[in-house]
């Protein structure tokens, strides 16, 4: 028997050589000019907002029509059980170790193991509860004054007359054009989504971040409308046609994906845990901390790849 790569790969590697795959095959179908797939992923991140773009990705790529999942104990806490013979969707999950330092326990990711969630439609029981936010159709006023609220606890919200575009950024303000964005809330609700997620990726204190120096003017975009994109659905607003354009004018290529995929998620993430603090738990930043150590460990092993 001969002994290969994959014998040695553990179930956390291979799930992220999955996603790596993963990227590859989406910036392919868009090189090809079909963004269906790109769209019914950042659809599926929508309804799994506090999952890592990492994870909606294993999920999307073995199960789209996932909807909501969860692990098998916790459905239980749900009232409903995973039915039999139903099959799991792995996804990674951090190994978490807990050290004393001065005094305090401090958690740090250690490394990533794969773990096993089920589809909402592979389980029976007592009925799911709706999501709130999803039913909310159109963006109504209301809806918008809340969202509105909760950007300002970071980037307070003008109108004013901009004369052209619908919203503008300088990373400490975000400017709605009055005149637009009165007219209808459903605008006025993507376009601060928007500029919003240019803030949290690009754009702070009148200056590009780092991050955003090395992104061409067409990602920087994609990026802050795809997120957009996904939080408008999420309060019923549809932003597809113009979402499309942004996913067009933008040059194919896996690496920048992997970047832009990440960025979304980011800026997703961040915006829902100001509308919905309640959604995030323990569980939850301890994946992102996964994340983020899986990121740091990626781009070492790069640097090291570059070096050599
Ligand atoms: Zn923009």
């Amino acid at each position: 028997m001969t002994h290969t790569d994959a014998d040695t790969m553990t179930k956390g590697e291979r799930l992220n050589a999955e996603i790596r795959e993963h990227v590859e095959r989406l910036s392919a179908e868009l090189a090809k000019g079909r963004t269906e797939e790109l769209v019914n992923y950042l659809k599926l991140m929508g309804q799994l907002y506090h999952y890592s773009w990492g994870n909606v990705l294993l999920i999307f790529r073995q199960r789209p029509d996932a909807g909501r999942v969860a692990g098998f104990h916790a459905w239980k806490k749900f009232g409903r059980h995973v039915k039999k013979g139903a099959k799991g969707i792995s996804i990674r999950a951090p190994i978490v170790r807990t050290s004393e330092e001065g005094g305090e326990a401090v958690r740090r990711v250690v490394s990533v193991r794969g773990a096993t969630v089920f589809s909402e439609h592979d389980t029976e029981g007592d009925p799911l509860p709706t999501l709130d936010i999803t039913s909310a159709q159109g963006g109504t006023p209301e809806l918008l004054r809340g969202v509105i609220a909760a950007a300002a606890q970071s980037f307070p919200v003008e109108y004013q007359a901009l004369g052209g575009p619908v919203g503008i950024t300088d990373g400490r303000v975000i400017y709605l054009d009055r005149v637009k964005c009165d007219a209808d809330p459903g605008i006025a609700l993507t376009t601060l989504f928007h500029e919003w997620a240019h803030c949290i990726l690009h754009v702070r204190e009148g200056q590009r971040t780092e991050e955003a120096r090395g992104k061409s003017h067409a990602l920087v975009e994609l990026e802050a409308e795809s997120a957009a994109y996904v939080l408008s659905g999420l309060h019923g607003v549809d932003t597809l046609p113009s979402t499309n354009n942004y996913i067009q004018s933008y040059g194919a290529n896996p690496e920048r994906l992997f970047d832009a995929l990440e960025s979304i998620g980011h800026a997703v993430r961040t915006i829902m845990k100001a509308l919905r603090p309640e959604a995030f738990d323990e569980e939850q930043h301890s994946r992102e901390r996964a994340d983020a150590a899986r990121r740091s460990a990626e781009k070492r092993h790069q640097q090291g790849c570059h070096a050599a």
